[in-house]
């Protein structure tokens, strides 16, 4: 009974999703597919869990598909289903909904944090399938039986991810992509809202390129948020409008965040927004020299880890700069301009007068 409907769903791929991918399944020939580095209390979801054979029973799909790019092998598709259905089947898909959480942190976007309508499904069968020239699925999208079977990796962000292979012309070792909300739930220090769960972060390295240089270079490539940890950076494109196939209509009157249904390159294209500095609080011990500066970024992703950027002006020119969370500065009296960024998004400025 269970092979049958195994062997059903390995068809409906093959025969509906994947109509367009040249041949059978191509190995990972020029995939990044590196080992991943073993599981540390940095990168506690590192895919090395053996797979499930067997996808859960139940799943009713919509007929809906989602479709991934690839230069020189056209298109891979996948049908969606039924955010609810497969929470039945699968209870590990329960989204705060962000619209009615009194908790939701302020200055966050909620329409940027919608709970999925839809979910594609993931197994072992579909791991291997290539989602851009050098990423395969299971490289964002690992399921297992602790993790789930199903969930959503980006489109947008996944061409910024290939872009960034290209760029640096070497694998990116990937530990984590997608989260399902209760396997996110079991890791420490993740954040509720995690951009794990909405399928747009990655927990990355390059070899032989600084955390720093990887991440302006996810800033330079319409991310909204970094943070280094001391084994691989995290990168997302939480700013980037959310895909609505998997998340519904974006209903709000602006435009800004409006894309036409699946066009990838168009939504790329869109203005980042910063997100509030209401989440930054930027403070001066003393007005006298030397300066303790600090900042607390009451909005975190997981957990420990923050890179702070701090610049002080005096009349626009900018006279001291730090990387370092708590710096001191020893500043002649006069009037600052103090600014603070966290993770390429956060900034808040302060003036400040030193006497
Ligand atoms: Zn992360």
């Amino acid at each position: 009974m269970k092979k049958q409907t195994l062997i059903l769903i390995v068809f409906a791929f093959v025969f509906t999703g994947c109509a367009k991918l040249e041949g059978p399944t191509q190995p990972a020939k020029v995939m990044d597919s590196v080992p991943p580095p073993p599981a540390t209390p940095e990168n506690p979801d590192s895919p090395t869990a053996p797979e499930s054979p067997t996808p859960p029973d139940n799943d009713k799909n919509s007929g809906l598909q989602v479709c991934y790019l690839q230069t020189s092998k056209g298109q891979t598709c996948f049908e969606v289903h039924n955010r609810d259905d497969v929470n039945d089947a699968e209870p590990k898909y329960n989204y705060v909904d962000s619209f009615n959480d009194p908790s939701f942190p302020s200055g966050l976007d909620r329409w940027q944090y919608r709970s999925p309508l839809n979910l594609l499904f993931s197994s072992q069968h579909v791991s291997n399938a290539p989602l851009a020239e050098n990423f395969l699925r299971a490289e964002v999208l690992n399921a297992n039986d602790n993790r789930g079977h199903y969930g959503f990796f980006s489109t947008e962000a996944l061409h910024r991810i290939q872009q960034m292979r290209e760029h640096f012309g070497k694998p990116l070792i990937i530990n984590s992509g997608y989260r399902s909300p209760s396997y996110n739930t079991s890791l420490p220090g993740a954040a509720k809202y995690s951009r794990h769960t909405y399928g747009d972060a990655i927990d990355f390295k390059v070899p032989g390129v600084s955390f720093q240089t990887i991440a302006d270079k996810c800033i330079d490539l319409g991310a909204g948020y970094y943070q280094i940890y001391s084994t691989h950076i995290h990168c997302d494109w939480r700013t980037t409008p959310l895909n609505e196939t998997i998340y519904g209509e974006d209903l709000r009157p602006s435009s800004i965040h409006k894309h036409s249904h699946g066009d990838v390159i168009h939504a790329l294209t869109n203005e980042l927004e910063i997100i509030s500095s209401k989440q930054v609080q930027l403070s001066a011990k003393s007005n006298k020299a030397p300066i303790k500066l600090s900042a607390k970024n009451i909005w975190l992703e997981d957990g420990k880890g923050i890179i702070w950027f701090w610049q002080v002006s005096q009349n626009g020119k900018v006279v001291k700069t730090s990387h370092v969370s708590n710096p001191t500065f020893a500043l002649p009296p006069g009037e600052y301009q103090v600014s603070v960024n966290i993770g390429g998004s956060l900034t808040k400025s302060i003036t400040l007068t030193v006497r």
